[in-house]
């Protein structure tokens, strides 16, 4: 029976593996950082054994509130992910399972792989509608790529479209492939219409060396992407520097930042309402957006959310508020659940990458 991480996004430590029913593990830190809560591994041999897998430094994560019921997610071909039994008590999270094959996999969320988001590029390269460019190298060496959907004209806007800030929460990249499923097809009157209208710059993955590493938040420099927007660093930060960069040279008019949450379990968009320049206008752009995604998608709703900010008291180095400010347009972050979306819950998966996907359909039909 063997315990392994040692593939792209994996991450566990393995302290005990000699019998199945007390696998003793522990989650790593992000390189450089504090920050973590990602799992990723491989559990082999143990077929038709009841598992009991114990990560000991549960209580100890980024958000301990993310592991309160909360449920692991498992698949044996990394494609179909399903739920499985999970308990925590404040200190440690175990996971009880009773694989049917000898080979299987447990994680946080449904992964999204750097060889996933290398086949996400590579199709949506194939249409014609779509422009290919890579802003620059992370520190670790990954392409900061860059998505244009459609074409630049007389009276369109532009719109930005960022995922994945936080590596960890993979769920922003599946609603990512949502969204460019959408706007490529060429049979989707909203996609047609949307792109009348507007220029869409995609960033898929905004970290790809802290996806590759397997971290919960930061880069490969143990940096927040999500606290560098007021000053990126051309060293520590490039991933923000480059896209910061080229937005000021195409202008932004609509900005989405995909995220997950790890404590609510629950779909929701925070604004950007302690800016410096918000006012009623902007509040109502903000309502009428949540509450049109609302009615399209029972999934999403309005309720619980983050607490709002005072007026004023926006952190700026965050890129909702940066944009809104700098830009003054409706700049906003989605945030999707780890657990499962409370309003409308399907135990078996939880929130799920086919769930994601609908979401982001949904949130450009909202656009529109
Ligand atoms: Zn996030």
């Amino acid at each position: 029976m063997k315990i392994s991480s040692d593939f792209t996004s994996g991450n566990i430590h393995c302290i005990a593996a000699a019998a199945p029913d007390n696998i003793r593990l522990s989650i790593l830190p992000d390189h450089d950082s504090k920050e973590m809560q990602w799992f990723y591994f491989c559990l082999t041999g143990a077929a038709n054994a009841s598992c009991r897998m114990v990560i000991e430094n549960a209580g100890q994560v980024s958000y301990v509130d993310g592991f309160r019921d909360y449920h692991a997610v498992a698949s044996y071909d990394q494609d179909t992910w399903f739920r499985v039994p999970t308990d925590f008590d404040g200190e440690s999270l175990t996971i009880r399972h009773q694989p049917t094959r000898d080979e299987v996999y447990y994680a946080y969320f449904a992964p999204y792989t750097l060889a996933q988001h290398r086949q996400l590029i590579n199709r949506a390269r194939e249409s014609s509608l779509v422009s290919y460019q890579s802003l620059g190298k992370t520190p670790d060496g990954h392409e900061i790529e860059l998505l244009t959907v459609g074409e630049a004209g007389a009276g369109k806007k532009t719109a930005w479209i960022i995922a994945r800030q936080h590596p960890g929460e993979t769920m922003a990249e599946w609603w990512m492939e949502g969204c460019i499923g959408r706007l490529l097809d060429s049979d989707d009157s909203v996609a047609g219409k949307l792109l009348s209208q507007y220029v869409f710059y995609l960033v898929p993955n905004m970290n790809p060396d802290g996806s590759a590493r397997g971290h919960l938040r930061t880069n490969a420099c143990g940096r927040d992407l999500n606290r560098a927007w007021l000053e990126p660093s051309e060293a520590a930060t490039p991933e923000v520097f480059v896209v910061r960069q080229k937005m000021q040279q195409t202008g932004v008019d609509f900005c989405l930042d995909v995220h997950g949450d790890e404590a609510l379990p629950y779909n929701f968009i925070a604004g950007a309402e302690g800016v410096p320049d918000w006012s009623p206008t902007r509040q109502q752009e903000l309502d009428g957006y949540r509450h049109h995604l609302a009615e399209l998608n029972p999934e999403f709703q309005t309720r619980y959310g983050y607490p709002v900010a005072a007026p004023g008291q926006g952190n700026l180095s965050m890129c909702t508020n940066y944009i809104a400010q700098h830009f003054g347009c409706l700049a906003m972050t989605l945030e999707m659940p780890f657990k499962d979306a409370a309003n409308a819950p399907e135990p078996q998966q939880g929130w799920s990458p086919a769930r994601c996907r609908k979401l982001a359909r949904s949130c450009l039909e909202a656009m529109l």
